[in-house]
């Protein structure tokens, strides 16, 4: 058995092997928290849960890390414009972050870092970095001098020249290179700071993920992930930083996703072209979206529409009814699998399923041998005998569960539709009382637990 991963830095597929086997130290570039997480977060975390899942399948233990960037210009300038504290925006998205990935049933990290937490280690590299000569201090913040990098651009394959060439005009002329890039970024009058050898500033937000990763996974990892967008500048300048201060490679595997695009264009807050996550995992249900991710290479970019996620909606309804069947004709048998004697059909399935997702995780190929599968079930449904009907439930129930798609209604749980209503009208008093602030703390604990409440003019509504 083995692993082929498309290697970003090796241009093409490479066996897999751990530094540590049965180890994979994965490091995933996470979300910076200045608006709400929408649906294009959840196909590339998606995509790093994939992984893991696979790897946990073949044996690895994963440690994972996947870091917030809760402090940034972009999270300082929403702030402003909602006059709002920085940290009560990130905590927020945040929230809504866990809330979106639990949802969609991606495995929780080890550990989600956050930059504002790692602002000593930070300092310590920059420090570093300062000693080494690979950076300098000037009047507006300490930059990293790119042209002190001998193996710059080997991620992207950029060149310096050609990006010198392409430089916008440069707007701090303090820098030495306009292409040379910020550790740490002196503040301006209003804005958040930390003290720093240089001044109060903070921290530039590639020189974050440097620091989370090198603490909590070490100076070598196995495997990081992100967009696609990240491999250039973000991923370049975390290479240059790290292997400048360690002399070693900062990550084996570099795996990038295709994009996620909303009318043919790439989906991102910058565009304030986006969908809100939660808003599409309450529409559909949750197996169905990660389906439709599911259906296309991680590598290629997949256009968002409603027909797809219907049509995979559907599909998933015919997945469900294959199951039930089986189910059906299961009854009453004793339901015990003998895994060593496994039927060919089964034998056949399980090296197609496998084959595909040691090949970079081709999960449009293994949902395809799944379908295959259903339908040859449903042609000879009427010839399965109660034994060979278990194993073949047992045999999609487990492919499926391998691809995070676990056919579970979400349960309400201890919240019955009364204690709901009874628990609005509470809230709702609280309003009449002008008791703003304890009617908001009652919505966000309830959004902490996934059930969303909509002030309408016609009143509230709680959704699950
Ligand atoms: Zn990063």
């Amino acid at each position: 058995m083995s692993i082929f991963i498309y290697n970003t830095l090796a241009r093409r597929k490479q066996e897999f092997s751990s530094l540590e086997t049965p180890q994979v130290k994965m490091y995933v570039c996470g979300m910076t928290v200045q608006d709400r997480p929408h649906i294009g977060h959840m196909r590339a975390y998606v995509v790093s849960d994939i992984l893991k899942r696979w790897f946990t399948y073949r044996g690895f233990n994963v440690k994972h890390i996947q870091n917030f960037t809760d402090i940034d210009d972009k999270i300082i300038k929403r702030a402003n414009s909602l006059n709002m504290d920085y940290r009560v925006i990130a905590e927020k998205n945040i929230e809504e972050f866990m809330i979106s990935s639990d949802l969609i049933r991606i495995k929780r990290a080890d550990f989600y870092p956050r930059a504002t937490n790692h602002i000593q280690e930070i300092i310590e590299l920059v420090s570093i970095l300062i000693d080494k000569k690979y950076a300098y201090v000037t009047d507006t913040g300490v930059y990293f001098d790119i042209s002190k990098f001998e193996g710059y651009g080997k991620l992207s394959g950029k060149h310096i020249e050609g990006l010198k060439e392409g430089a916008r005009v440069e707007i701090d002329e303090t820098k030495h290179s306009p292409i040379d890039f910020v550790l740490w970024k002196l503040a301006k009058e209003g804005e958040p700071f930390w003290e720093s050898p240089w001044g109060r500033g903070r921290p530039g937000w590639h020189i974050e993920c440097s620091a989370m990763s090198m603490k909590h996974l070490g100076e070598t990892i196995d495997i990081h992930t992100g967009g696609e967008d990240l491999i250039f500048p973000h991923h370049e300048n975390e290479i240059a930083q790290s292997e400048a201060i360690t002399g070693k490679p900062l990550s084996n595997f570099w795996v990038h996703n295709g994009l996620l695009q909303l009318l043919g264009d790439k989906m991102s807050k910058s565009t304030g072209q986006f969908i809100p996550a939660l808003d599409v995992l309450k529409a559909y249900e949750p197996d169905a979206v990660r389906l439709f991710f599911l259906s296309s290479h991680y590598r290629h970019p997949q256009e968002y529409t409603e027909e797809r996620l219907k049509e995979s909606e559907e599909a998933l309804a015919r997945i469900k009814v294959c199951i039930e069947m089986l189910t059906e004709k299961t009854k009453g048998t004793d339901r015990q699998s003998d895994k060593k004697n496994l039927p060919d059909i089964l034998v056949s399935f399980w090296k197609d399923f496998e084959e595909s997702m040691d090949d970079d995780f081709n999960t449009p190929k293994a949902i395809g041998r799944i379908y295959s599968f259903i339908k040859e079930i449903n042609i000879n449904i009427g010839d399965i005998d109660d034994k060979t009907a278990f194993l073949y439930e047992e045999a999609l129930t487990s492919s499926l569960k391998i691809l995070g798609i676990e056919l579970e209604e979400k349960e309400l749980g201890s919240f019955t539709p009364v204690l709901l209503d009874l628990i609005l009208e509470v809230r709702n008093k609280l309003r009449d009382f002008n008791k703003y602030d304890l009617a908001d703390k009652i919505r966000e604990n309830l959004l902490n637990l996934g059930i969303t409440i909509k002030d309408t003019p016609k009143g509230s509504k709680w959704n699950i």
